[in-house]
């Protein structure tokens, strides 16, 4: 049979079967999973079986993470038989993109929500996601949100992402307008899933963008099951962020939702071993212009005859654009050289 893990719940896994979403199994990973040291992370395409008399023979182990002071992870492991499951992970398919903090596999489309105001819009950070997109190989889509407040910052923020090539959905949360178009478009990417696969997608930016007013909108069933009890306790207990997938009846087909406070602050550590000499192919708009400036080190920030630069001057790129380019290439580049060695080591 074949699944999705939706989540991970101490050394168990609740996986969802592609042909029947709306129930969640429990399972344990087949202990040739864990020799290759191959954990079942959500978001993973799988096949399951029936656990077999060898399965059950095995201890599960349990692995718990909390944050110990100084919030450095703790990891341990402890061996137990109490735990029984009709059911094992047998194969891992081959990922698509892994993203570590938060943990989640093969996630498709990261919907960047930019409120045009209240709370102000951070265009730095809304770049800095896109940066993280890309590398992924992750699509991003913007949203503009709290159209109502303002439709020409609203316009002009579609402008810009509209210039560098992102798909981009001016909308009205609140007031529901504009929400029926992106509606349209996830409806149409669910019945485009591949073969056995799954279509998903998670929602970030910043706290107050309207990021739960708009899935609520999206996807009334949500609300209802992620708001239940249990799961709110559960949540509330953990420090550590838990990606949960649900998956969302699009007419036709199925958008797993990836649910977790770990989007709305999208961690930005990776930024810590980023190669800022290859920054510039993260910024899409800037592709055409690559190898073509004067000098062949060109950094793109300032340098004469940058075709960068005169793309922008021209109006191909959006000046916020380029700004945070340079933001992200200083930041980068001030990030001590025996920091980065020790990042890119224990990666
Ligand atoms: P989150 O932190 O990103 O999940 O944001 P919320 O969904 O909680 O929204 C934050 C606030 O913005 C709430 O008071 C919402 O009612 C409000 N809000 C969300 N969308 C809109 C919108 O389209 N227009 C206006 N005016 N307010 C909105
Ligand atoms: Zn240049």
């Amino acid at each position: 049979m074949r699944g999705i893990v939706t989540r991970g719940v101490g050394g168990l896994y609740g996986v969802r079967l592609t042909e029947r979403p709306e129930e969640e199994i429990l399972c344990r990973a087949r202990g040739i999973l864990r020799q290759k040291k191959l954990s079942p992370t959500v978001g993973d395409d799988v096949r399951v079986e029936l656990a077999d008399d060898e399965d059950r023979k095995e201890p599960l182990i349990l692995v718990e993470e909390a944050h110990g002071r100084g919030s450095r992870m703790k990891r341990t492991e402890k061996k137990d038989r109490g735990v029984d499951v009709d059911y094992v992970i047998d194969t891992v398919e081959e990922r698509r993109s892994l993203l570590i903090r938060p943990p989640v596999a093969n996630l498709d489309i990261l919907f960047a929500v930019i409120p045009c105001a209240s709370p102000e819009p951070d265009l730095l950070t809304a770049d800095k996601l896109t940066v993280i997109a890309e590398n992924y190989g992750i699509e991003t889509v913007i949203v503009v949100n709290k159209a109502d407040l303002d439709p020409e910052k609203t316009a002009e923020i579609s402008r810009i992402y509209g210039t560098a090539g992102y798909r981009v959905f001016p909308l009205s949360a609140a007031r529901g307008e504009g929400v029926d178009a992106l509606r349209a478009y996830i409806r149409e990417r669910a019945l485009d899933a591949p073969e056995g696969g799954h279509v998903s997608g998670a929602f970030a930016g910043a706290s107050g963008a309207g990021k739960s007013t708009l899935m609520t909108a999206l996807f009334p069933d949500l609300r209802l099951e992620t708001g239940s009890v249990s799961r709110k306790t559960e949540r509330g207990r953990h420090t550590t962020r838990h990606v949960e997938l649900w998956p969302m009846d699009m007419d036709g087909g199925i958008f797993w939702i990836a649910d977790t406070p770990g989007f709305s602050m999208l961690d930005f550590t990776r930024f810590d071993f980023f190669p800022y000499d290859e920054l510039a192919s993260s910024f899409r708009e800037f592709e055409d212009c690559l190898g073509k400036c004067r000098y062949t080190k060109c950094t793109h920030l300032r340098e004469e005859g940058c075709a960068v630069i005169a793309k922008r001057d021209a109006g191909g790129i959006a000046p916020s654009r380029h700004e945070s380019y340079v933001r992200i290439y200083e930041e980068q580049r001030s990030v001590p050289e025996w920091k980065r060695r020790q990042i890119e080591g224990s990666r």
